[in-house]
């Protein structure tokens, strides 16, 4: 015979559930679902053989049934098995951050921080770039701190000595990138706008590398037909596209062409504010992002690594036979 605790039973059980309760519920769900993809669960039902759990996510919504080790006799016996059940189900998984082993780590403020404190160098000038910036009404659109110094270290590994920058807005990575060239390190700056630009070249002229960046005001695509046109295939070992979304594909065949075989493409945004997970996005930058990022991964001209940083980047090296 199937005894069911009583409804107010439950009740009180789902009542009493805290936050701790609930972030050992979601690690429970995590670990008996064998999936990552929920971000929150809920109690749905309990009784003597087990919980049906709600795992939210997104876009969707999955119930679990997750029965005890023996059935409950008693509901004080609830807690205990509730605790039995989680630690079963964190014994089966590498750690006890379900959450963390799996995918990249949320960045809470304070955490996001600390990752600046300990590991951010960001030379004067670009502090103050940064900070003009930040008072722009489409301040959100230039990259952040770490991802820029990521870059110039990306740069460095590289050994890159030319480079082509599609986006410049206010100048931020564009200087990064400036920076972490060789004294004859050059850039090809690609935007439209000449009073954003006006901005970064200010602050290229006191940073001492103004010299090393030849700012093209024109539709990136045309300056890059140009450099095809000038028998410049080949030439480049490293571009970041960071413009007008639409554009991305045309952009990335361009900068495949103008790459030397072990150059590399950052590509930026292409994790779109989550938007490119989301069916119902069907705006054209979104489609635009979806179509590249699907291209991409079949793509056997390049190795690539989509990286959750920023609002997603990925890296596609252009392979040495391509
Ligand atoms: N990379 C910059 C940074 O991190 O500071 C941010 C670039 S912002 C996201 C995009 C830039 O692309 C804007 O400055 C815009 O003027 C430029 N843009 C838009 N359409 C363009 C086009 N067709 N050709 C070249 N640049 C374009
Ligand atoms: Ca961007």
């Amino acid at each position: 015979m199937t005894i069911a605790f009583p409804e107010k039973f439950v009740a009180g059980v789902v009542a009493h559930i805290n936050e701790d309760h609930r972030r050992e519920m979601l690690d429970l769900a995590h670990g008996l679902a064998g999936q990552n993809w929920a971000s929150e669960a809920s109690l749905l039902h309990a009784d003597k053989h087990g919980l049906d759990l709600l795992l939210h996510a997104a876009d969707r919504e999955e119930r679990l049934r997750v029965t005890f080790d023996e059935p409950l006799e008693r509901p004080n016996q609830f807690r205990p098995a509730l605790i039995a059940l989680i630690q079963r189900a964190r014994q089966a998984l590498p750690d006890s951050a379900a959450t963390s082993s799996r995918r990249s780590i949320e960045l809470s403020d304070a955490l996001y921080n600390y990752l600046h404190a300990v590991s951010l160098r960001e030379p004067e000038v670009l502090q103050q770039l940064r900070a003009e910036t930040a008072r722009n009404p489409e301040g959100r659109m230039q990259v952040g701190p770490e991802q820029g110094q990521f870059m110039a270290l990306l740069l460095q590994l590289i050994g890159a000595q030319r480079t082509i920058e599609i986006g410049v807005f206010t100048g931020y990575s564009t200087l990064w990138t400036a920076l972490a060239l060789p004294a004859n390190g050059r850039i090809v700056a690609c935007d439209v706008n000449a009073e954003w630009t006006s901005i970064g070249q200010r602050y290229w002229a006191e940073a001492g590398v103004a010299h090393k960046i030849d700012l093209c005001l024109a539709p990136a695509a045309e300056t890059l037909a140009a450099l095809l046109a000038d028998n410049q295939a080949g030439q480049f070992d490293f571009a970041f596209i960071d413009a007008d979304k639409a554009s991305y594909d045309e952009y990335y065949e361009q900068c495949l062409q103008l790459l030397r075989p072990g150059g590399l493409i950052a590509i930026d945004n292409v994790l779109w504010g989550g938007a490119v997970a989301d069916e119902t996005q069907q705006d054209a930058d979104t489609r635009a992002l979806r179509a590249l990022n699907a291209k991409l991964h079949s793509d056997d001209r390049i190795d690539i690594s989509m990286l959750p940083v920023g609002d997603g980047l990925t890296l596609a090296r252009k392979r040495l036979g391509a």
